[in-house]
């Protein structure tokens, strides 16, 4: 078992036909070069988790989108009753 050095390319293989994939700094192909495969999110976790990247989203449970805008905003109060005009 030898424990690579941050920084060194990282061998991923394949799910699909288990041949070993070109890996260029944290860029993952989503498609084998090989098999032709599209790789589906589950694999790109699972390659993203190997590369030690964060998965973006993949696994999480069910993230929160932005929040949805909030209506035409208030109207403004109805106006109050006229002052009396000055004497
Ligand atoms: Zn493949």
């Amino acid at each position: 078992m030898c424990f690579r050095p941050a920084g060194v390319e990282i061998d991923l293989n394949c799910p699909h036909c288990g041949k070993k994939l070109p890996v260029m700094g944290n860029t993952v192909l989503k498609k084998c070069p090989f098999c032709r495969s599209e790789f589906t999110d589950e694999d790109m976790a699972n390659f993203n988790a190997q590369l030690g990247a964060p998965a973006a989203g993949a696994g999480a449970p069910g993230a929160p989108g932005a929040p949805a805008a909030p209506g035409a905003p208030a109207a403004p109060g109805a106006p109050g009753a006229p002052k009396a005009p000055g004497a």
